[in-house]
């Protein structure tokens, strides 16, 4: 006996073969048992009178529940003053000066109390609710303290408490060097390295570095990188966005479960990232924010083989997206992505992203994580832009 059984939909199962992903079923049924998926097929092969509650989608098509695997969505303040002086012709040197960028998110996060932090992030947490997204991975990086760092997380950890979403966690201190810290960037890699990430690990899930020539050389990543093993923890990097300093190939060393951005990583990289297991989150929101005119090679993606994901990287500074629908849009229209690898970006492969081997398809044994949109056929979900066909969305089997 199932506890739930959702009739009357088409279902995209996202755990197809490979020349048809979305593993689509029309006429489908889903049923759930204990907050997991029991059964999932077409509906004419249903048991009978097999559940305690029948819910009618009234032909909706049913997802695997979103997956946004790369997102900075608690910090303070935001950057619409510094938009809208850039917009007026002020260069990115007059507003550092003026103490713009990284750091004024830094300042005011910093500056914030953890209940104003998740005041400022609810809105944009359940924006994505609504949009059938059910787990989101939210990073730290504007407190580059212990204190502000650990702050952070602790919001993060209770928005996933308090709503209705599964939130994992990744440490980000790696992620510039904090304002007025005299040491320069190997000193504060060590810092991390030695005493933030032993003290934080608790709070989070996995840990991440932003390798680039403005901010941690490979070196420094990997200092990084070496104290996460020691603590346990996966890595994610952000790798290769504005030039290409073989950040594809490191995070592949460690094993990361993603590579993130990618738009220079070399086709090497790209293959040992393929043979490492991991993952390649692209984020077509920074693309389009700061026009970017280099690409991240799809092409050589494919080539290699790799699992690619799609992401907001909801964030103040680079990408103020708060639409993971509008980044299925985004992927297709910038990157070229398929109907099928976008949506997988979202679902089967976001999942991988984030080490988490129990959602993103729907497949009896994985958590009852739906979403249900009305439209008529999946490629919806990635032509319109903007507004949301989403009309329901189940978490742990409710
Ligand atoms: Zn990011």
């Amino acid at each position: 006996m199932f506890d739930r059984v959702w009739l009357n939909a088409h279902l995209a199962t996202m755990d197809g073969p490979a020349d048809a992903p979305l593993g689509q079923i029309p006429d489908g049924a889903v049923a759930s048992k204990d907050g997991r998926i029991a059964w999932v097929g077409r509906r004419a092969d249903l048991p009978p009178d097999a559940a305690a509650e029948v819910i009618d989608c009234g032909g909706a098509w049913i997802l695997p529940g979103l997956i946004d695997c790369h997102t900075h969505l608690v910090f303070g303040g935001n950057r619409a003053a510094e938009f809208e002086q850039r917009l007026a012709g002020a260069t990115y040197e007059q507003i550092a000066r003026e103490g713009g960028g990284i750091f004024s998110s830094v300042r005011a996060t910093r500056a914030a109390s953890e209940e104003a932090l998740y005041e400022a992030a609810l809105p944009r947490l359940q924006g994505l609710m609504a949009e059938g997204v059910t787990t989101v991975e939210i990073k730290s990086g504007y407190g580059l303290d212990l204190e502000n760092e650990l702050k952070m997380l602790r919001v993060a950890r209770r928005l996933g408490e308090k709503q209705a979403v599964q939130v994992t966690t990744t440490l980000l201190a790696a992620h510039a060097v904090p304002p007025g810290y005299e040491g320069g960037t190997s000193a504060f890699a060590r810092h991390v390295a030695w005493y933030i990430i032993p003290a934080a690990a608790g709070l989070a899930n996995a840990v991440d570095a932003f390798c680039e020539k403005i901010a941690f050389s490979p070196e420094e990543t990997s200092w990084v990188f070496d104290a996460a093993r020691n603590a346990g923890l996966p890595v994610k990097l952000h790798a290769d966005q504005l030039s290409d300093l073989g950040g594809a190939a490191l995070a592949a060393r460690y094993g990361a479960l993603s590579a993130d951005h990618l738009e220079y990583a070399n086709p090497e990289g790209l293959r040992a990232m393929a043979e490492a297991g991991t993952v390649a989150v692209l984020l077509p929101g920074a693309t389009y924010f700061l026009r970017e005119k280099k690409l991240p090679d799809i092409a050589a993606m494919r080539e290699a083989g790799l699992r690619l994901a799609l992401s907001t990287d909801m964030n103040p500074g680079s990408s103020p997206a708060r639409s993971l629908l509008l980044m299925l849009n985004l992927g297709c229209t910038l990157f070229r992505l398929t109907v099928e690898e976008a949506l997988l970006g979202v679902t089967r492969h976001a999942a991988a992203a984030l080490g988490m081997a129990d959602r993103g398809v729907l497949r009896a044994g994985t958590r009852c994580d739906l979403a249900l949109f009305r439209i008529g056929r999946p490629a919806e979900l990635c032509y319109w832009i903007g507004g949301s066909p989403a009309c329901g969305r189940v978490v742990n089997g409710r």
